[in-house]
């Protein structure tokens, strides 16, 4: 503003000089210059804020990892991807055997770096294409595109014993924690009444259940109702 003001003197004081027209067109053009500068700089920060924002509501502060609610938007997409173009899609629930007994153990803060240790091992154990979410306290879950179930089979098993081999403490007393999984494929509820995306997510979660009832640390496969067997008696 001050220089705008300055450059509109040579015209009042020394209107015969040639540079006295050229003076306010020059601060005019800094000026303008200046302020698209700025505007630019703001948008740019708002963008950046914008963009930490949506990372820290979408993650997990623990862990690092996606959170429940990011998760199911993003199963959303890949049920419908798979439904479109007709691929595979499979899902592998996980929880953390007996996980009170190690809080009751050895205290909560290490709890905590179990639970941290537990997604690392997870995220690093998994192809990038594959999604790995915290979905609650001490359960994940990870979607595998493309994969069948028997693939994914595969995939849980080598998650369960790299959980049970590691020690999981970084420091001070040694702890180990396994983990039991259910794993489920998008074709095997397909014809399951209601929501499909709800039927696949408790596919899997009731298989995990099944696998902690069959004596944890150990994965199952989700078999529909139609090809169960009947007991013979
Ligand atoms: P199960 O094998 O049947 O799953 O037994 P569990 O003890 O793992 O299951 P339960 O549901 O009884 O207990 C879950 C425990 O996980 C209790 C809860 O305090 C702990 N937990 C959940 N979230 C966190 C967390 O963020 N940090 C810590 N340290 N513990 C957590
Ligand atoms: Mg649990
Ligand atoms: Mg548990």
């Amino acid at each position: 503003m001050a220089l705008l003001v300055l450059s509109v003197f040579p015209v009042l004081f020394y209107p015969d000089q040639p540079y006295a027209q050229i003076t306010p067109l020059l601060a005019a053009a800094m000026v303008l210059g200046l302020s698209l500068y700025c505007a630019t700089r703001f948008m740019r920060l708002i963008e950046e804020a914008h963009d930490k924002i949506s990372t820290l509501s979408a993650h997990d502060d623990l862990t690092g990892l996606p959170n429940r609610r990011w998760f199911f938007d993003r199963l959303d997409e890949e049920v419908d991807r798979a439904f479109r173009y007709g691929n595979s899609l499979s899902m592998i629930m996980i929880d953390i055997d007996h996980f009170k007994r190690v809080n009751d153990s050895f205290g909560h803060p290490l709890g905590d770096m179990a639970l941290a240790e537990v997604s690392r091992l997870l995220s690093a154990n998994v192809r990038t294409s594959d999604i790995v979410a915290r979905y609650g306290g001490e359960e994940f879950v990870v979607l595998l595109p493309e994969t069948l179930a028997d693939q994914a089979v595969l995939v849980a098993e080598k998650l369960r014993m790299v959980v049970e081999v590691n020690d999981i403490s970084l420091e001070g007393p040694q702890v180990k924690v396994t983990i039991s999984c259910g794993v489920a494929d998008l074709r095997s509820v397909k014809n399951c009444k209601g929501s499909t995306r709800d039927a696949f997510v408790l596919a899997a979660d009731n298989t995990m259940h099944r696998a902690k009832k069959n004596g944890r640390n150990q994965v199952l496969s989700f078999v529909p109702k139609s090809d169960r067997q009947i007991p013979l008696v």
